[in-house]
């Protein structure tokens, strides 16, 4: 019988000494509080929210759904539970989700070792010792020889820059923070910021029932169609039998979605047979429309610009007044080089004379009031605001807790011209701490169950083979955290995405200096560096007794 959330909650609340500490019970701590169990090691898994679940414990909006095919979206270790759960849709919904992840936890006794609402502040590496002092809020404090920080790419909340939200006499949510309790929009005013792959969703459900919706766009997206539907038992069970095959094969495809870049050079294919092949790839679901389609369409502008233009009829075909879609249309990137959010009829929510797009280019925010927001033309009126202006993505939930290194050096000191880490995993300087799902590593980015997979395992074999071996202290090399950072850097230099303004730059945070923050090699790329260092005795550390 697992522990209540409240007994985990308190259970550690004088702080402690573990082998290991994970911030973060998330899709990646979770698993990652289960591999290094079975390496027999003490953990403690430090969470700010009130459960499991990460993304899918805070992203509780209307709409909040997976843009991976499901199956391909679960744990693949739990050959039980592959067995005997049934995905009700081919891409689920964040409660279907939620409650997925609630029965790992329950089956697998996670909460009596994660203590709950404990939102790390502050912790600092102990040169003497060679061990971690974290500081958790209401002054917990607890030890351990390593910290994992499964703290997610997408989980520091970005709030404009906007003057007035105190002011604002409404009820305001983000997207990111949702409130556990139903907002119910009926015969209600409402504003959404932000026209993200969250804002798409959120507008689109919102629009049923809102008396009335403003959505206030800055830039527009280049959003397809996300083909969802519901899964038969039959079906689940055709799905369950590729198992053993599907799970080692998304380890081979470049950010381990279903999709791979098709091999194929576009302007190899006859223009008839181009554009009937982008006919039947807008007719599939999910990504097959982005990660799916040719591959120069990341890389040369032309290639780029005839399937963008292809996109653009589609919008235009599902938007009724010209003028509107002309809004709706991107101008300012190229298809793809931004994350492409998914849709069920996004376009023709604009149809809908309850809904009301507003540029921001032409019309900027100047203001939140009490009744709402202003805007150079004028005061529109809300009863409720959601807030869907995304994430200071990869690096902000890192920098927002104060990590001293060596000599007292801050991570925000060192990385602020850009993220500086040895595969992601390491910064050089900061000993003993390991990062799983932050910049320049492949592990929560892209499909992140499957992208975290191995990751998570390398990262347990190693604290393993560490605490099995006495190693006291284990830290990045400087030169292989330089070469890192500058080949991460480089590859991601090829690619059009280097031309758009997106958060993979951290170009959606005013006044950060643009550095590339994801990671542009492929999966098994990533593995495969990870791999060769653990088969070199972990070439680019220095371990020391
Ligand atoms: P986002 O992609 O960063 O979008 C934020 C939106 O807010 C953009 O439209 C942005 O406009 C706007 N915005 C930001 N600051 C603003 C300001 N000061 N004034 C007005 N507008 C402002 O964030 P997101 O939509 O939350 O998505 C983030 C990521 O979460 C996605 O890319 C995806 O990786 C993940 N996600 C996944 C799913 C899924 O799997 N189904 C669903 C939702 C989200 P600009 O474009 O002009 O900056």
């Amino acid at each position: 019988m697992s522990q209540t959330i409240e007994q985990a909650a308190t259970a550690d609340a004088d702080g402690g000494t573990y082998d290991v500490i994970i911030i973060g019970a998330g899709v990646s701590g979770m698993r990652q509080l289960m591999l290094l169990r079975e390496k027999g090691l003490s953990v403690r898994v430090l969470e700010g929210g009130g459960d499991i679940g990460g993304t899918w414990y805070w992203n509780r909006y209307p709409g909040a759904r997976l843009d991976s095919e499901t199956y391909t979206y679960q744990y693949a270790f739990d050959e039980e539970l592959l067995a005997e759960w049934d995905w009700k849709e081919l891409f689920a919904g964040q409660p279907e989700l939620l409650d997925y992840f609630n029965r790992v936890a329950d089956k697998h006794d996670l909460r009596r070792d994660i203590s709950f609402n404990t939102t790390v502040e502050k912790m600092e590496f102990n040169e003497e010792a060679n061990n971690w002092t974290v500081h958790a809020r209401d002054g917990v404090v607890l030890t351990a020889k390593y910290v994992i920080s499964a703290t997610g790419v997408l989980s520091a909340l970005n709030f404009p820059d906007i003057p007035g939200l105190d002011t604002f006499e409404g009820e305001w949510h983000h997207t990111g923070a949702w409130p556990h309790e139903e907002v119910d929009f009926t015969g209600k005013k409402v504003i959404v910021i932000g026209t993200g792959a969250t804002g798409i969703q959120v507008i689109t459900e919102v629009a049923k029932t809102a008396d009335h919706l403003t959505v206030f766009q800055r830039t527009p997206n280049w959003a397809i169609p996300l083909r969802n539907r519901p899964l038969s038992a039959e079906e689940m069970a055709e799905i369950r039998k590729t198992y053993p095959t599907l799970f080692p094969h998304l380890q081979t495809t470049s950010s381990g979605f279903i999709h791979q870049a098709d091999p194929t050079t576009s302007t190899d294919v006859p223009r008839e047979e181009r554009l009937a092949h982008y006919e039947h790839l807008y007719s599939q679901p999910g990504f097959a429309k982005w990660v799916g389609v040719y591959h120069d369409i990341a890389t040369d502008a032309e290639a780029n610009k005839e399937y963008g233009a292809f996109i653009e009829r589609k919008i235009r075909e599902r938007v009724t007044d010209p003028k509107i879609a002309d809004l709706l249309v991107p101008t300012d990137h190229l298809f793809g080089t931004k994350r492409v959010p998914c849709e069920t009829n996004y376009f023709e929510t604009y149809n809908r004379d309850n809904v009301e797009l507003i540029s921001l280019k032409e019309s900027p925010i100047l203001e939140y009031t009490a009744k709402g927001v202003r805007t150079a033309d004028g005061e529109v009126e809300a009863d409720i605001l959601i807030i869907a202006t995304g994430f200071e993505a990869f690096t902000g939930a890192l920098n927002r807790i104060d990590i001293r290194g060596k000599g007292g050096l801050t991570l925000k000191e060192k990385w602020q011209y850009g993220p500086l880490t040895y595969m992601g995993v390491q910064v050089a300087d900061f000993p003993n701490l390991f990062i799983m799902g932050g910049p320049h590593g492949k592990g929560g980015h892209g499909n992140s169950p499957r992208c975290s997979e191995k990751p998570l395992e390398w990262v347990a074999d190693f604290v393993g083979y560490l605490a099995a071996n006495g190693i006291e202290r284990v830290e990045a090399d400087p030169e292989a955290e330089k070469e890192w950072s500058e080949w991460v850097y480089e590859v991601a230099s090829h690619l059009l995405q280097a031309g758009a303004n997106t958060y993979v730059y951290g170009d959606n945070i005013p006044g950060r200096p643009r550095a590339y923050l994801a990671y542009a090699g492929t999966l098994p790329d990533f593995v495969k560096k990870l791999d060769d260092s653990a088969a070199d005795d972990y070439a680019g550390f220095t371990l020391s007794k």
